[in-house]
């Protein structure tokens, strides 16, 4: 897992973390975070330092659990914590935003639309990101390859974007669904003939591309027109992370 800080101490996964930076470049105010990945050792000794063991009754907060064949009962005001082994924290993708928080307040808006949504009923702080629906990270894509911005990566998204990349140089210009279905796609007349006009234009598209997989903090590079290697690289990424 490849892990990047959202803010002070706090880290998630990569493709989570991107989603919080875009949601902050939003409008997302800041703070309000309690909590973000935790190790699994971490995730333990937080378990650890609010539950004993117990085996009958449920405790002063009605919070009893099962953890490596032991039954515990919460002693500590400060909250629930999931089981080691099952919290998502240890993966990466869950952010607790405190619910009093402006930061809070901002996700019930608008974190749907950025992948994240509360999975716990009894943890309203509790957010999980899930990059398939994303629809902030795709809807650009879709944009530079000219196909309809629903914000999914299903066949449509991905039949356009694979016909630009198979119209690159870098892969050896072809047309795997025909020439005139990419030049739709790259903005140029559909007259099946690959000549200058389409050329230009499929190098405007392949900047809009690169504008948007530097937006999901995939593509580092020159944004210059031309599809080589680190292009490919951040474009298969974020097939692999966004395709339904
Ligand atoms: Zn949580």
């Amino acid at each position: 897992m490849s892990l990047r800080t959202i803010s002070g101490a706090f880290k998630a996964r990569t493709d989570a973390a991107n989603s919080y930076a875009r949601m902050r470049a939003a409008g997302m105010p800041s703070g309000g975070i309690n909590s973000a990945y935790r190790s699994t050792a971490s995730q333990a000794a937080l378990f650890l330092a609010r539950y004993r063991v117990q085996w009958t009754g449920r405790g002063a907060y009605n919070d009893a659990r099962w953890y490596n064949g032991r039954r515990y009962v919460r002693v500590s005001p400060a909250g629930m914590v999931g089981v080691p082994g099952t919290s998502k924290h240890t993966t990466g993708i869950a952010l607790d935003i405190s619910t009093s928080s402006r930061a809070g307040a901002w996700m019930l808006k608008h974190g749907a639309q950025f992948g994240w949504r509360r999975t716990i009923a009894s943890e309203p702080w509790h957010w999980e990101y899930s990059a398939k629906s994303d629809n902030d990270a795709v809807a650009p894509i879709q944009s530079a390859v000219r196909t309809t911005r629903d914000g999914i990566w299903g066949t449509g998204t991905d039949k356009a974007t694979w016909a630009v990349r198979a119209a690159s140089r870098f892969r050896g210009v072809n047309f795997p669904y025909g020439k005139r279905f990419t030049q739709a796609r790259v903005g140029t007349n559909a007259d099946n003939v690959w000549g200058a006009n389409s050329r230009g234009a499929h190098d405007a598209t392949i900047k809009a591309l690169q504008r948007a997989l530097a937006r999901l903090g995939l593509y580092t590079d020159k944004i210059d027109g031309i599809w080589g290697k680190l292009s490919d690289a951040a474009f298969l990424q974020a097939r692999k992370a966004y395709k339904r």
